[in-house]
């Protein structure tokens, strides 16, 4: 059910977010058009920024029996990619099965991975010819590295404990990539021993510590790019200016290092292509520059960013794939090994969490406003909700009925775990507590984020079919 953004109060929350562009889509009020109605040139421009929006949210479709979309106009630049309509992001009859069947207690996340394994090959082929690095932190879930794996899959890694979860599965150290800049020397030394070749840097020290503890291993660069237009910024912590990365990558060959390129991460969650156009073209100089003076660069890792839907549509993965490896063909005549590593984009839409409703309450008799808790909340798997950043969608038993707005929150005594307040959620005004609520395209960041056990609330349980 859901809702368009349009400001409402704002959220005092510890994020590291804050002030950063997730805001963006938050701040400002929107008006959107009903499915009904035909698209105003607003509209349309919106689409053509490449995200756009639907609809309100209770009529989001959320499954084959979603209105029919009014078709975007799409402009002939391949930076701009209409969405389809789509069922992504649903609950698959395979989850709804099992939670059926099974019953679990809840909260719970349930992944279906034939859905991670067709979006595995689904942007493994728009991507041709880079290879696939899986962002492990996404989900770590084992059955989730052994089916990538299985499918000639390589591997992001952030840390040691990271690197242990793939090669427990067996996968070969050749196939991870030390993605983290910011690393333990005694980390990458371990990694190396154990056979890892392949490391991101963005400073000198780091530099420095690989040149000692992984003698003439692959590094290449992060680049710092602002994330504008995502939902989920990765920038200001990683990365280094594009002149900084030129000297770096000279330093480390003459530390004896494989110097190979650079990488980016786009921003999770970006669904402007235009961003990728940019980025892709100062790159392309840097090369340039690079070759002449002497180095000319193998590697171009593109990171991750890959979307998943979540309130709004998105393009395919097909079509998102093709878009950017268009890009690369524009700048990059001639083509260095490319290497993409998506995480949210792959695991994201496979996966529904099952909830619980708790409470559904008012503060006063004369306040309307209603608050629902649910058991799942900000420190059990939806950290994503900071700042409001990620809207998911949710599935009531009740959906259909009349709805009225909600706050929706979590279950520990921590008020900083409201998950949406300023978003204009509406849900079924026949909600009750013990009502199962799915929330859907969780797949991604949920049961990685979720705390050991805060307020003694157990580590989101995950299952994987
Ligand atoms: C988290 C991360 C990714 C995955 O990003 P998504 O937006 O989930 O695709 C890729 N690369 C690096 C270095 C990351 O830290």
């Amino acid at each position: 059910m859901l809702l368009a953004p349009q400001g409402g109060r704002t959220a005092r929350l510890r994020s590291s977010l804050r002030n950063s562009t997730a805001l963006r889509n938050t701040e400002a009020p929107q008006k959107l058009p009903t499915p009904a109605n035909e698209p105003s040139v607003a509209d349309i421009l919106r689409a053509e920024a490449a995200c756009a929006d639907i609809g309100q949210a209770g009529l989001i479709p959320t499954g084959a029996a979603a209105p029919k979309r009014q078709r975007r106009r799409a402009r002939a630049d391949l930076a701009v990619v209409p969405p389809e309509p789509s069922d992504r992001g649903i609950v698959t009859p395979r989850i709804a099965e099992f939670l059926d069947r099974v019953q679990p207690a809840t909260p719970c996340l349930v992944v279906d991975l034939e859905v991670v394994e067709g979006n595995y090959r689904a942007l493994a082929a728009a991507l041709d010819p880079a290879s696939l690095f899986y962002a492990v932190k996404a989900n770590p879930a084992p059955e989730i590295l052994r089916l990538l794996a299985r499918n000639n899959g390589h591997f992001d890694v952030a840390s040691r404990g990271e690197i242990d979860q793939c090669l427990e599965v067996g996968i070969r150290a050749d196939r991870l990539s030390f993605g983290n800049p910011i690393k333990k020397q005694s980390d990458i030394a371990y990694a190396f021993g154990r056979g890892v070749r392949l490391f991101a840097f963005d400073s000198e020290g780091e530099l420095e510590k690989l040149a000692v503890a992984a003698p003439g291993a692959t590094v290449f660069c992060r680049l710092l790019v602002d994330g504008a237009g995502a939902e989920w910024p990765l920038s200001r912590k990683f990365g280094c200016s594009f002149a900084m990365a030129k000297a770096l990558l000279l330093r480390a060959r003459a530390l004896g290092l494989d110097a190979a390129g650079v990488s980016f991460h786009i921003g999770s969650q970006q669904c402007d292509l235009s961003q990728w156009d940019k980025v892709l073209s100062q790159i392309a100089g840097l090369y340039g520059e690079l070759a002449a003076a002497g180095l000319k660069p193998t590697l171009l890792n593109l990171g991750g960013g890959f979307p998943a839907r979540y309130q709004k549509e998105v393009p395919s993965i097909g079509e998102y794939g093709r878009a950017v490896i268009a890009a690369v063909h524009r700048h990059f005549p001639e083509m260095p090994r490319l290497i993409a590593e998506p995480g949210r984009g792959l695991v994201g839409e496979a996966g529904v969490i099952e909830s619980e409703v708790v409470l559904v309450s008012v503060k006063d008799a004369a306040d309307p406003q209603r608050w629902v808790y649910l058991d799942i909340g900000k420190f059990s798997g939806l950290a994503e909700t900071m700042e409001e950043a990620i809207k998911y969608r949710l599935k009531t038993p009740h959906d259909g009925g009349p709805t009225g707005p909600v706050i929706l929150a979590g279950p520990s005594c921590d008020s900083a775990d409201i998950l949406y307040e300023k978003a204009n959620y509406e849900l079924p005004l026949a909600l009750k507590p013990g009502d199962k609520i799915r929330i859907l395209a969780c797949g991604a960041y949920t049961t990685t984020y979720s705390s050991v056990g805060f307020n003694g609330f157990a580590p989101l349980k995950a299952y994987c079919i």
